[in-house]
């Protein structure tokens, strides 16, 4: 497996791209959730650098109708994974990225303020590539080595804590083979 490590909230193994989308988290805030999603634009096709861009704000309304509904919107995650593996990081773990919305997990609202969220390039129906599992594992447990407070039964996916409204990473997503990739030393 691939091996990942964050230092001073930044993964060494990611390409940094700033993202203007994030804010301060609540003063004192242990991260202990972990959340997966899923996103592909245009939808359902994969490579390029949409996603990018959108998460920089620089998706141009005019090159595809469903842009237009989006462009406007500021959102981020922490963390991209492409189909190849290949990372991108947009916000310093320490800071607030605005993945999750409307959200809550076991109790307590507004996820984003103690989560990190982790994109993964596709769809709720296509199946993830091994580099994919591969990656998502290995960031995983640097995550977990990170920030002790995050542990296995803290990783969920969006559809989680936003049911009814967000079902990604869908049932492409097989937990089990990640679960089993994340217990592997
Ligand atoms: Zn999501």
């Amino acid at each position: 497996m691939a091996h990942f490590e964050v230092v001073d909230h930044r993964l060494q193994q990611a390409r940094f791209q700033p993202s203007p989308n994030h804010g301060e988290r609540p003063a004192g805030t242990a991260i202990d959730l972990l959340v997966i999603h899923n996103i592909s634009l245009p939808p359902g096709q994969f490579g390029g650098d949409c996603i990018e861009r959108f998460f920089l704000n620089q998706l141009d309304a005019h090159e595809h109708p469903f842009f237009a509904e989006i462009s406007d919107l500021q959102v981020s995650a922490h963390l991209l994974v492409d189909r190849c593996g290949q990372v991108v990081q947009f916000v310093p773990f320490d800071r607030r990225a605005w993945h999750a919305g409307r959200s809550c997990f076991q109790g307590r609202d507004e996820c984003n303020d103690f989560s990190i969220g982790i994109e993964l390039e596709g769809t709720d129906e296509t199946p993830y590539t091994d580099a994919q599992y591969e990656a998502l594992a290995g960031i995983s447990r640097a995550l977990m080595r990170a920030y002790p407070a995050l542990s296995p039964e803290g990783i969920v996916g969006h559809c989680d804590i936003a049911p009814g409204r967000k079902s990604d990473p869908g049932p492409a997503f097989d937990w089990a083979r990640f679960s089993a990739l994340l217990a592997q030393a």
